[in-house]
């Protein structure tokens, strides 16, 4: 534990946009930047659960000596004399990438096309499969529901354009509590249309009438 502990208390200093920071040591990037409320864009980033890097959205670019690479934030580790960059012109063409590949993925979701309108992103050169899903993919409904509510009730079933958050065999799954996390946290609202379908009649199991 103490060998541990003074690890996690070490500082260590780096700049961001040109503001020289501190971090502890087993920060990431994104953590170090939304500590000094320096703004990173994310999706799939939730503070209670583990980040996955699952979006991509919160590239950045990172210098070191005479290197310097296009990192994911949210996993990246915070290392001294680090310099990082959050809006290169590198970076934003990364992000326009990937926000034309969201629009693609979840072509009907408001809050993508927002986001994507936001850095000049008006249409997608790539296929659209499903024009109706909002769903991004990214994973942080699952993540809440099993490492925050300690549940799982829900996962991504099937594979390839077909894959999506669903209960298992997609029938409506008795475990989940219908406390509504995945909806919270669900950055496009794709989880809202999801969750009746998720819990089905919460009446009919609890007696309840309702959700909570
Ligand atoms: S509402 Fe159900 S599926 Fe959603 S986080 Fe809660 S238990 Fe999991």
């Amino acid at each position: 534990m103490s060998d541990n502990k003074e690890k996690t208390d070490g500082l260590v200093s780096l700049v961001i946009d040109g503001q020289p920071v501190q971090a502890k040591e087993d920060w990431t990037v994104l953590e170090t930047a939304r500590h000094n409320h320096i703004h990173i864009p994310t999706l799939c980033y939730h503070e209670a659960v583990q980040a996955n890097g699952g979006c991509r959205l919160c590239v950045v670019e990172a210098k070191e000596g005479n290197w310097s690479k296009i990192v994911v934030s949210c996993l990246y580790p915070v290392k001294e004399g680090l310099q990082i960059s959050t809006s290169t012109a590198k970076v934003n063409n990364v992000r326009r990438w990937i926000l034309e590949m969201l629009l693609a993925e979840c072509p009907a979701s408001k809050e993508i096309r927002t986001l994507a309108e936001a850095y000049g992103v008006n249409s997608t050169r790539f296929k659209i499969d499903r024009p109706t899903e909002q769903c991004l993919l990214c994973g942080l409904c699952v993540r809440v529901c099993e490492e925050v509510v300690g549940v799982r009730a829900i996962s991504f079933g099937s594979r390839g354009v077909n894959k999506q958050v669903a209960t298992p065999y997609m029938v409506p799954n008795n475990a989940c509590v219908a406390c509504g996390s995945c909806v919270t946290v669900c950055p496009t609202g794709a989880m809202q249309a999801r969750l009746n379908m998720v819990r089905g009649n919460v009446s009919e199991r609890t007696g309840h009438g309702h959700a909570h």
